[in-house]
């Protein structure tokens, strides 16, 4: 079914911006309401971060079978995941398959980059503009702009002299890339940077990996699924589903029920020794819940997992340079690797220190560092995102009485539940700051998002609502919230995106914590939101005003799974 071809001065119920994992459930859910909605999307076609992120080794670090849709059992049913953790064209294939399914594609248009959005007081409506002129108006805006959208790179000196191929990993290219012979560098070794870096290591001539910090890593331990497998993964979906509706980041995995110190150090050992050696996140959401919160705890399981880097790389001066000083293990997101650490064992691989010998300046033939000039046929720079805040920022979002959500945000973002501000009327987030899905497995957080704002939309079209928007009471407090639960976690001091650091942009450089992700687990963010839809949306303002708020049972995100039955 082709994509829908959008005119200019058309109006819409809604309007979605992004056609990610976000978008295409939010649009699903939006038309099961009998709303005339659209999705706008930048992108030549649907996938967000599926369709963009194609570098080798891309794939999830989720297990796939919890990161599917858990809407409908048909999907669930129909769907043959094929690898444990499912690699980026795979997920494309499989993004296409749900949209495909239910006939969504044809409510989309690819190719509209939203420029601005403004809100009109005197309609109640919204009119949001493309880069290219295009013009519509709607009545509710959702934006699900996806919180890793927007890629970022180092202010180098010289970037534009290069002669040879330079791309970030955000924009690698449709067509294949031949890195046969090819001297490759490589900065940056975040999740994407240690993927990247591990699937091309052996089909390079010459590798260069330029790293500033460390991370530190676990196996991703990944495998095929066989038919049988999946037959059995089938029949086990809900109660997949509820264990990731327990856990607080929405995996698979729990922490166990002793805790740190309720065991012997050799009882931890041999727990470590099973959680590192299995497939996932379970070494670090599957472990003691101390870990995330107990200077001491975190110390021990940072020494646990520097010995086994250590036993995995053959120089010991290299080694020490793969394993963080600066930060615990599990203080930032943890990447999943494959043979990450073997690949410094190639003789043909080599790791630059940054923090020793900074990098000055991009030339017409490759890189140079403080301490020497390297020349190279590719480089990659696998450096980051404006995470969260980018997609937000890039787009003149004007809310009542022109008010901008770029100013409000300035110092931080503020929001009500992640997904309302004040000051926005029939604004909708459905994915961005200060809510579940930024700190969770992601379809998991967002399913409950998208949920939500389909609730909201519909009990205000039940009330004949013409506008509804988060007081500003309700935003403080649910801001204020999120930045106490920032006290309780050893992720509050780490320089990363979940506190706004990002050393490529103005102002982001040092560090000042940004409240941008809600740490306080998806199962009390769950009962929080529906707590407040059960209250008629307590702290939301609807113009008019509903008189009896119960008069008719809000819809609700589901208090568990949202699995079908
Ligand atoms: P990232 O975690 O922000 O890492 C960026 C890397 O680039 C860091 O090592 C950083 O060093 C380095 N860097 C940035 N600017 C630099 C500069 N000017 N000079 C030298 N080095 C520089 O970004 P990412 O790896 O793209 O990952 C972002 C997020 O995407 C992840 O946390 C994860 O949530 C998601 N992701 C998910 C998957 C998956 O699901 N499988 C895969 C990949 C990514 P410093 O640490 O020193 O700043």
């Amino acid at each position: 079914m082709p994509a829908s071809k959008t005119e200019t001065g058309e109006f819409r119920d809604a309007i979605i911006i992004g056609a990610g994992v976000t978008g295409i459930y939010q649009l699903k859910r939006l038309l099961d309401l009998g709303l005339n909605a659209i999705v706008l999307e930048a992108a030549a076609d649907l996938g967000g971060t599926w369709y963009n992120n194609r570098y080798p080794g891309a794939r999830f670090d989720s297990e796939s079978v919890s990161y599917g849709y858990s809407f409908s059992r048909e999907v669930l049913d129909e769907w043959h995941w094929k690898e444990r953790f499912s690699p980026q064209p795979e997920n494309l294939r499989y993004l296409n398959f749900v949209a495909d399914k239910f006939d969504l594609r044809r409510h989309m248009t690819f190719g509209f980059r939203v420029a601005s959005t403004i809100f009109d007081d005197a309609e109640g409506l919204w009119t949001v503009t493309g880069e290219d002129g295009r013009e519509l108006r709607c009545r509710y805006l959702v934006l699900a702009l996806g919180l890793l959208s927007v890629p970022t790179q180092p202010r180098l000196e010289g970037l534009d002299r290069f002669k040879g191929q330079m791309f970030h990993t955000h924009a690698w290219p449709h067509q294949p890339v031949d890195l046969a012979g090819k001297r490759v560098a490589v900065i940056g070794t975040g999740a994407t940077g240690i993927q990247v870096i591990s699937a091309i290591a052996n089909e390079v001539a010459e590798l260069t990996v330029f790293q500033r910090r460390p991370n530190w890593a676990a196996p991703l331990g990944n495998g095929p699924i066989s038919e049988a497998e999946m037959t059995d993964i089938r029949s086990r979906y809900d109660e997949i589903f509820e264990i990731c509706d327990r856990s607080p980041g929405g995996f698979v995995h729990e922490s166990p029920v002793e805790g740190f110190y309720d065991v012997t150090p050799e009882q931890r050992r041999a727990f470590w020794d099973s959680l590192y050696d299995a497939p996932g996140f379970g070494i670090w959401m599957g472990n003691y819940r101390e870990i995330f919160t107990d200077d001491a705890a975190n110390a021990e399981l940072s020494t646990y997992i520097a010995e086994r880097i250590r036993r995995r790389v053959n120089d010991p001066q290299v080694a020490e340079k793969l394993i963080p000083k600066d930060h615990g293990f599990g203080v930032q997101r943890v990447p999943l690797e494959s043979k990450y650490y073997e690949v410094y064992n190639l003789p043909h691989v080599r790791l630059v220190d940054l923090s020793e010998t900074p990098i000055q300046r991009v030339t017409e033939t490759g890189v140079e560092t403080a301490a020497e000039a390297f020349e190279f046929d590719i480089i990659v720079f696998a450096t980051g995102f404006d995470a969260i805040l980018g997609g937000f920022d890039r787009v003149d979002i004007r809310g009542a009485g022109g008010r901008r959500l770029r100013d409000d945000w300035r110092d931080g973002p503020s929001t009500y539940l992640g997904m309302l501000a004040n000051g926005f009327p029939n604004l909708l987030i459905a994915t961005g700051p200060q809510s579940a899905s930024a700190s969770a497995n992601y379809p998991r957080g967002i399913e409950l998002m998208v949920e939500w704002c389909t609730g909201l939309i519909q009990y205000a079209q039940e009330h004949n609502v013409r506008t509804f928007e988060a007081t500003q009471e309700a935003q403080t407090d649910w801001s204020e919230h999120v930045k106490s639960m920032y006290s309780l976690v050893l992720m509050r001091k780490a320089k990363s995106w979940f506190t706004g650091y990002n050393s490529n942009i103005e102002g982001r450089e040092h560090g000042k914590t940004r409240y941008l992700v809600y740490n306080g687990g998806q199962p009390r963010y769950r009962r929080r939101i529906n707590r407040v839809a059960d209250a008629g949306y307590a702290g939301v303002k609807f113009d008019p005003p509903i008189e009896d708020e119960n008069a008719r049972p809000a819809v609700k995100a589901p208090e568990a799974s949202t699995a079908a039955k």
